[in-house]
């Protein structure tokens, strides 16, 4: 396969937009998803929304969640990555019905993977995770939600409950026309390895993260 088209198994011109492709069903520990695949031509990532539920249109429960290979798949304790998707799923199967958009392309904030480890080598010399960023001249935060409110606009949702602590992906569902309702937030208790990464989400990324305040610092 050469080209993105080629995964589609059709020869067809430049295609522009986000598709949807595929629907499969998704049995997991957490409850039974229907894993709806798409393909962005712009971007050539391939994207894919976990659906739990009769979603509806409006006031529906999502979660954005970036891809974090380190934390998702790893139990990696430097960020809380992997246990907030954990509760993003739980939340959606008990709330009956919702969304999991699992976002490609998001690594380390948009920089890509090994960028992203390497930003973790200087963290762990003792840099924060903002300015590891910069000290390999990469942006903070490179993530675009457009594919994001394209599958939401796709499944027929118009407005949701976002399940997140970041600010900007509010302002960035609300500039691409996804109204939000409501932001839950998605506290994950904080250990030794992530207390100060959380800080400095908080502090220099404007996460919403009240929960630390209980936390005694000891860093
Ligand atoms: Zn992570």
């Amino acid at each position: 396969m050469t080209d993105n088209i080629g995964v589609l198994g059709k020869k067809a011109p430049q295609r522009t937009g986000v598709e949807r492709v595929v629907n499969a069903p998704l049995p997991t520990v957490y409850g039974k998803f229907q894993a709806i695949g798409y393909m962005d031509h712009d971007r050539g990532d391939e994207q894919v929304a976990l659906v739990y539920g009769e979603i509806g249109t409006d006031d529906v429960l999502i979660r954005l969640h970036s891809e974090c290979l380190t934390g998702d798949a790893f139990g990696s304790q430097h960020c809380e990555c992997g246990d907030q998707l954990d509760a993003a799923l739980r939340a959606v199967v008990s709330e009956g019905a919702g969304v999991v958009v699992y976002l490609r392309g998001h690594e380390g904030r948009g920089i890509g993977l090994l960028a992203k480890l390497r930003a973790m080598a200087l963290q762990a010399e003792g840099l924060d995770t903002v300015e590891a960023n910069l000290a390999l001249g990469l942006p903070v935060d490179a993530r675009d939600y457009g594919v994001a409110a394209r599958i939401l606009d796709d499944l027929g949702v118009k407005s949701v409950r976002l399940m997140s602590n970041n600010p900007r992906k509010r302002e960035a569902l609300v500039s691409h026309g996804i109204s939000v309702a409501e932001q839950v937030p998605l506290l994950i208790p904080p250990c030794e390895n992530n207390i100060t990464y959380l800080r400095t989400k908080r502090e220099r990324l404007d996460h919403h993260l009240p929960h630390l305040d209980a936390v005694v610092s000891s860093s």
